[in-house]
């Protein structure tokens, strides 16, 4: 049965990168404001490479930071290794790169939305938006609860409409269920670790010892991070 749920000024649908930064916005700005997520435990998820920044992207973080937004900040927090890609080249293209603690990164955005005023995260999906004569935004959820907003972000993502290519079978869903508990996988691993083994020359690897670098602009200490020691393995030949 469906039902009026609530009215906001502001209502953004998804809370990944984009959904967060626009529900933080909206109601640092001081609009009644609310944030659809499919599931509140994937609050800012990187469904692949957890890493924050690189070639062009970091300077996008860093001018996200400049406005005021929370990913510098969450990167900050969270990374567990950083470097500076292109320092042999000019400084125009020096870029900051973080690999990312996934799991935390996700607990500090969904601290970061729930704490801040003016601002409700809802976990629903929503299935149908429509606008009356006045121009007011009706969102309807799956289980049939009614919200109306001035304005609607949509921060769908690769979610709509997503996916799973195998290439078969094909269904519509946006990651493979990590539930199955991959037993077909069991026999063949002891096979594939000792050709891993054969052929990764551990003793190549490189330390890095550099200190972090960070996205934040503003001097504050450094906070204690889970840093894990990390080594450069070359692909190619260095360019001579
Ligand atoms: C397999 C894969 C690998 C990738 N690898 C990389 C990489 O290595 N490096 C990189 O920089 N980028 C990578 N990307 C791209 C990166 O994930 C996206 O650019 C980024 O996540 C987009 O952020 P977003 O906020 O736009 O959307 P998303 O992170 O996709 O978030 C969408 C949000 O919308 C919500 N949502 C969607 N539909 C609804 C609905 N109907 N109702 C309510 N909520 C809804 C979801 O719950 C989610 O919170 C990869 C993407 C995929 C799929």
């Amino acid at each position: 049965m469906q039902y009026f749920a609530k009215q906001y000024e502001v209502a953004v649908i998804g809370a990944g990168h984009a959904g967060i930064e626009a529900g933080l916005a909206s109601a640092r700005l001081g609009c009644s404001t609310i944030v659809f997520t499919i599931n509140l435990d994937w609050i800012g998820n990187m469904p692949c490479n957890p890493s924050i920044g690189g070639t062009s992207k970091g300077h996008l973080v860093r001018e996200i930071d400049a406005l005021g937004g929370e990913m510098g900040k969450a990167a900050d927090k969270t990374e567990i290794q950083s470097r500076m890609l292109n320092r042999g080249k000019g400084p125009a293209v020096h870029s900051l790169r973080a690999q990312i603690d996934r799991r935390e990164y996700s607990k500090y955005m969904k601290h970061a939305l729930e704490k801040q005023e003016n601002l409700d995260v809802k976990q629903a999906e929503i299935v149908d938006l429509t606008r009356d004569d006045q121009g007011l935004w009706h969102l309807f959820t799956r289980l049939e609860a009614e919200y109306t907003a001035k304005c609607v972000v949509l921060a769908t993502g690769t979610f709509l409409g997503g996916r799973v290519y195998i290439p078969q079978p094909r269904f519509p869903r946006r990651f493979i269920n990590f539930k199955s508990p991959c037993a077909a996988l069991k026999p063949a691993r002891p096979r594939a670790s000792i050709a891993a083994a054969s052929t990764f020359r551990f003793w190549k690897c490189k330390k890095v010892t550099k200190r972090p670098c960070r996205f934040l602009s503003t001097p504050k200490p450094r906070p204690k991070t889970r840093r894990i020691a990390i080594s450069l393995t070359p692909t190619k030949k260095p360019n001579v």
